[in-house]
């Protein structure tokens, strides 16, 4: 192999020029290509930070924002509610307040004094107690009276002197936060949860999650790997190949908002070839290939020139510039095959220069060389249709090949050569003197039949050229 391009380098250095150049495209386009994915790559990360950031950090503060106020009313009926104990229990007092509560947000708003009984065992009754005074809330459930799924936030209640006096209950309705969380949900690939802790499912942005609320497991969203990273940072963004994952916790830390989207739906490529940063590259890349490739082209143009005159020197008569034999042989197969076809005939007339062996030993082989130009004009000068080929066989014998000519007119043009050539007064060299020279000719005419070698033109023209040496010469035979 490696000799192989040694010997075809070496060859011809045009090869290696052209072989060069490829090379010189193929290195530009792929530094190209790389310029092109490097920027590609740069765009869509851009891309990707920048929508990623934008959507979630308006989800996640939005919905904190939500968790807050429901936090808010909570700390205000529980402050509000030890005031109004401080002056001593008054029904109409309390009344007033729920009256002027109920209309919030239509959540529920509710409080159990620590004296009745039949509270203590409720989950939020027990929470809000080990809550300590912090807010507790409780997993959602189904409010068989409204028919909607609640959560309870609770407290309990101190009075000035620290005493426990009851709980403070604010039953939220879930669907308010499913909704913020729906809100944000623009493309259907976006999944966004809120868990707590445990990591118990409270709401989530698409509605069938909701079905299995307490079953619901990190490793059912494919977050278990980051499950650590969750619990333990404060605001974080988890961005693998496929997944950006942003979360934060809310509501004191009981919750955490999760917001999970595949990477292949945050960006959108429609700027990427609009940017300014490609204007010169590009230019560079056009201007390197056109060039490159107008050199290669003339490369291959004067290569194709060459080719083409090689080809033409092999089939021409570097003497006399007319055809040689093999281009007779070239031709004579088709022109044959086409006359048989349209049934006309083609006539072949050999010729050949009388005693020209005397003239060359007369004059020198120089003189003979210009005496066989002389004649060869003439030929060509006779042979008037597009498909005539007048040829030179070898030595002083030429041919004219008469395409679609019969025997008649073919004698007819034969002897007019004769005639000039006869007639034509070949200047000397060296002197000033001038030499004439006769020539026979044989003539071959048929219309060809199918089942005929186009030889056999060749051979009755021989046969009567030879004829018209032998009677004479200077003499057309057919
Ligand atoms: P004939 O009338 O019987 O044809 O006689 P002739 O002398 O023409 O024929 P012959 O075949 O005896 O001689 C042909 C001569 O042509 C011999 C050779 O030296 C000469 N000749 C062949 N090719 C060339 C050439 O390219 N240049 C020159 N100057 N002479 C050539
Ligand atoms: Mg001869
Ligand atoms: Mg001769």
């Amino acid at each position: 192999m490696t000799i192989e391009i040694r010997k075809w380098t070496k060859d011809s250095n045009k090869s290696l020029i052209v072989f060069l150049s490829m090379v010189v495209i193929l290195v530009s386009i792929l530094l190209f290509a790389a310029f092109l994915a490097s920027n590609f790559k740069m765009f869509l990360y851009e891309q990707r930070k920048i929508s990623a950031y934008a959507e979630n950090l308006s989800l996640l503060s939005d919905v904190s924002l939500n968790l807050k106020k429901i936090e808010q009313s909570l700390m205000e009926s529980k402050l509000t509610l030890s005031n109004l104990t401080e002056f001593g229990y008054k029904q109409e007092s309390f009344k007033n307040y729920f009256n002027s509560k109920m209309n919030l947000d239509s959540d529920i708003l509710k409080i159990y004094m620590s004296s009745n009984k039949d509270s203590t065992q409720s989950s939020w009754f027990v929470n809000a107690k080990k809550a300590k005074g912090k807010i507790s809330f409780s997993l959602p459930y189904l409010d068989t009276q409204s028919k909607k799924v609640l959560v309870d936030f609770s407290t309990n209640i101190y009075n000035s002197k620290g005493q426990d006096i009851g709980v403070v209950v604010h039953s939220f309705y879930l669907e308010k936060l499913t909704r913020v969380l729906q809100q944000h949900k623009k493309i259907p690939e976006h999944e966004i949860y809120l868990l707590d802790y445990s990591e118990n499912l409270i709401t989530s942005a698409s509605q069938n999650d909701m079905k299995n609320m307490q079953s619901f497991k990190f490793d059912k969203i494919g977050l278990n790997d980051y499950k650590d990273k969750i619990f333990s940072y404060s605001n974080l963004f988890i961005a693998d190949d496929d997944y950006y994952i942003f979360f934060t916790p809310v509501f004191d830390r009981n919750f955490v908002l999760i917001s999970k989207m595949p990477v292949k739906s945050i960006y959108s490529t429609k700027n990427f070839f609009s940017k300014k940063r490609f204007v010169i590259p590009t230019f560079i890349f056009i201007t390197i290939i056109i060039f490159v490739s107008i050199f290669v082209i003339m490369l291959m143009s004067i290569e194709q020139r060459k080719k083409e005159k090689i080809e033409k020197d092999s089939l021409t008569d570097s003497l006399t510039k007319i055809y040689n034999r093999r281009y007779y042989e070239k031709v004579i197969e088709s022109e044959f095959t086409r006359m048989e076809r349209e049934e006309k005939p083609i006539s072949l007339i050999m010729l050949d220069i009388d005693f020209f062996k005397v003239c060359n030993d007369t004059y020198g082989h120089s003189q003979g060389d210009e005496v066989l130009k002389c004649v060869a004009e003439i030929f060509v000068k006779h042979a008037r249709r597009e498909h005539d080929v007048v040829f030179r066989l070898g030595g002083e014998e030429f041919g004219v090949l008469l395409v679609g000519t019969g025997e008649e007119n073919a004698f007819e043009i034969a002897d007019k050569i004769r005639m000039e050539v006869q007639e034509t007064k070949i200047p000397l060299k060296d002197s000033k003197g001038h030499i004439s020279v006769t020539i026979s000719a044989g003539i071959a005419s048929l219309v060809p039949r199918i089942e005929q070698n186009p030889k056999i033109l060749y051979d009755i023209a021989d046969e009567m050229l030879y004829r018209a040496k032998r009677t004479g010469r200077n003499k057309v035979c057919s």
